[in-house]
């Protein structure tokens, strides 16, 4: 089978391995050697200085953490929004109480910085602003630099979903000015899910201080305190640290840029691979994904039965579309333990399975 989703990924026989090691104490010093292991190597992947904490959650706790830890109830939040991501993002800040703001842009195409700066000067007591960085829904990889530029030159808190792009697509934290980025284990790491990794900025830090959102499970400081301890405040995935301890090798031998580069690569290989079948991409190409490719199903292309088709006689794994894209577009994911032979093989079963799931 080849699994070709956006998240959970396939995962190397070296993470798999490692994950049929036998439990450890989660308060001993094993663990609290593989922990600050991970740390310092997750570190060098988010290109921060900062702290960076592994939550025992979904990407979507993590998200949920990056809200309650800075914010409090009333505060008003900018949702910079471009696909179902981002307006979970947003729905998270307005669940806890905060007072969103929501620009939201056309499914397909990227946040228009032009119009965030507009809503940043229209509002001075504008206090966080929530951004996408690359949004799976779509496959649209949006300009944080820039994003990030434009929300620093009005001072505001800016906190990035990076969930199906870090450590696939560069985001050095530090450099942009990202003061929490947010990311998850099953997406570009190559390990199951099950883990969410944080950073959090010294400005994220001063936010926290007065941040009054009600928070227990996702509470930083405690964190903070018990990783100082080598330690996680509540019972970790063990399991899944065994692996990622194990990938991130794997990354970092690699070479971070080389691994940006290979994603580079595959998402063009996708890209080209799908045109050459007559297909076409549903995002405007310019911002499109290195590692999640969208495409227009058309109106002849019957998805459900396109996505079954290529499991029970190609085996291959892929997405169809989400919420007001379900039916329209359909996703292949290229993120984490993938390579140009891989997309290559995608095509060969797209190009025989899409004439068979033809409507009618
Ligand atoms: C996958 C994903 C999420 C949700 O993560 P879960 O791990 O399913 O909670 C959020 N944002 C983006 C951009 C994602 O790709």
């Amino acid at each position: 089978m080849q699994l070709r989703i956006p998240g959970p990924t396939p995962c190397p026989p070296q993470a798999l391995e490692a994950m049929g090691r036998q439990m450890i104490n989660h308060r001993g010093p094993e663990f609290g050697k593989i922990l600050s292991a991970i740390t310092r190597k997750l570190k060098q992947v988010f290109q921060t200085k900062g702290d960076v904490f592994v939550l025992t959650a979904s990407g979507t706790g993590g998200l949920e953490a990056a809200v309650v830890n800075t914010l409090s109830p009333g505060d008003k939040v900018l949702s910079l929004a471009n696909g179902a991501f981002g307006e979970r993002f947003a729905d998270i800040a307005e669940e806890y109480g905060a007072q969103l703001t929501r620009l939201n842009f056309e499914w397909g195409k990227p946040i228009a910085l032009d119009a965030a700066e507009k809503a940043l000067k229209a509002d001075a007591d504008i206090k966080a602003v929530l951004a996408t960085h690359n949004e799976t829904s779509t496959g649209v990889t949006n300009d944080i630099r820039e994003i990030s530029a434009l929300v620093k030159k009005s001072d505001k808190l800016l906190l990035v979903d990076a969930i199906s792009s870090l450590g696939c697509i560069n985001l050095p934290t530090d450099d942009w000015n990202c003061d929490i980025v947010v990311t998850a284990s099953q997406k570009g790491w190559m390990v199951p899910p099950g883990l969410a990794m944080v950073s959090i900025s010294e400005r994220a830090w001063q936010a926290y201080a007065k941040a009054k959102m009600p928070r227990y499970y996702w509470d930083f400081a405690k964190a903070k305190d018990f990783f100082q301890k080598g330690q996680t405040p509540w019972t970790p995935a063990i399991s899944i640290f065994y692996a990622l301890d194990v990938t991130l090798d794997l990354m970092l031998g690699e070479g971070l840029d080389n691994v940006f580069a290979r994603h580079v690569r595959v998402g063009q290989a996708a890209r080209n691979g799908v045109k050459s079948l007559g297909l076409s991409l549903f995002p405007d190409e310019k911002y499109a994904s290195n590692t999640v490719t969208a495409i227009n199903a058309t109106d002849k292309i019957d998805v459900p039965k396109l996505i079954q088709l290529l499991r029970e006689e190609y085996q291959v794994i892929l997405a169809g579309g989400q919420q007001k894209l379900s039916g329209k577009i359909f996703r292949i994911g290229h993120l984490g333990l993938v390579y140009e032979k891989d997309i290559k093989s995608i095509l060969e079963a797209l190009s025989k399975a899409i004439p068979q799931a033809k409507k009618g």
